[in-house]
């Protein structure tokens, strides 16, 4: 919650200014729209919101502007915090008369967005909560990727499975990464992927091949993408592609740390039906929380 809150959210700042005027005018109104939409909460959002805390505002009489801001918090809350299932699925699958197959959670996204941290990140969650974890470095088109993965795979203390040939073929090392796991009876297998979106074809083709061949194994239950809060629109963009291409099963908010551009959360639930399940916070091992609605509005509101 603190370290939300450090973004220092001048949305945070403006709204409280306006809420403490005496009584709300229609300049006033207008200045909390302009407010909402540059935190990216989208517009429609913004005047289905503004809409019942205007009306919830008149209803119940309310003037103090510490409970118009409380009223607020209520609606935000209501908004980003859509009834969905945010936990991850990585229960590692019982084959009958077959052997134990572990989990595997593919991590998709733009490059750049922060896909191998964030594998980085969940691999430390994930051998804190007791799991044996393997990861999968099949991001071979970035050349230092399979470095960044392995210096955080020996962070944690766990296996990074990779190609030292330049330009491998991701499936393959996709399917070894999984193979090991099963092979060493581990509990989860994270992979990490490339994401060039200028050639959506090519990225199908990649994505799909990587989900075809590691179910041979073990299919994805989990298909995380990771949009980076602070492209605002774009990321709205890049989870239509990705939603597309790969099954997005959940989301990865990157770079909360600093934005106050985390409002696209509300757009992006809505529009794909998938939940924010993760957000990013720094770039440090320890930088990687569930999604809270109440503390990511707190965090909004400063
Ligand atoms: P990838 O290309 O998608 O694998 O992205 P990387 O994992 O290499 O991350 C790109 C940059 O973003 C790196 O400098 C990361 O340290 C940084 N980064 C990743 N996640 C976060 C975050 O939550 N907050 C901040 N501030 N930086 C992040």
């Amino acid at each position: 919650r603190d370290r939300l809150a450090r973004s220092g959210s001048p949305l945070g700042a403006r709204l409280l200014e306006v809420l403490s005027r005496d009584s709300l005018t229609e300049d006033d109104w207008d200045e909390l729209e302009e407010d909402l939409l540059l935190a990216d909460i989208g517009a429609g959002p913004t005047t289905e919101l503004l809409d019942s805390l205007r009306t919830r505002v008149r209803v119940l009489g309310v003037r103090e502007p510490s409970a118009v801001r409380e009223l607020l918090r209520e609606e935000l809350v209501a908004l980003v915090g859509a009834d969905m299932d945010r936990s991850l699925h990585l229960d590692p699958v019982l084959v009958e008369d077959g052997p134990r197959v572990p989990a595997v959670l593919l991590v998709v996204g733009v490059n750049g967005t922060g896909k191998t941290t964030t594998v980085g990140k969940l691999a430390r969650v994930l051998v804190a909560e007791g799991k044996s974890v393997v990861l999968g470095a099949a991001d071979t088109f970035r050349a230092a990727a399979a470095d960044q993965l392995t210096t955080w795979g020996a962070r944690v203390g766990v296996e990074t499975v990779r190609s030292d040939k330049a330009g491998a073929d991701p499936a393959s090392v996709a399917f070894d990464a999984v193979a090991r796991g099963r092979d060493d009876k581990a509990d989860v297998v994270l992979v990490d992927t490339a994401g060039r979106l200028q050639n959506k074809a090519g990225l199908m083709d990649e994505l799909g091949k990587i989900v075809r061949v590691t179910s041979k194994v073990a299919a994805p239950s989990e298909v995380l993408l990771v949009l980076d809060a602070t492209t605002g629109q774009n990321g709205l963009t890049q989870a239509r592609v990705f939603a597309e291409v790969a099954g997005v099963t959940g989301i990865a908010l990157t770079k909360l740390d600093g934005t106050a551009k985390g409002g696209i959360v509300v757009q992006v639930q809505r529009e794909l039906g998938v939940p924010v399940k993760l957000v990013g916070l720094g770039e440090g091992p320890d930088d990687l929380a569930p999604f809270d609605a109440a503390d990511f509005v707190d965090g909004i509101l400063g």
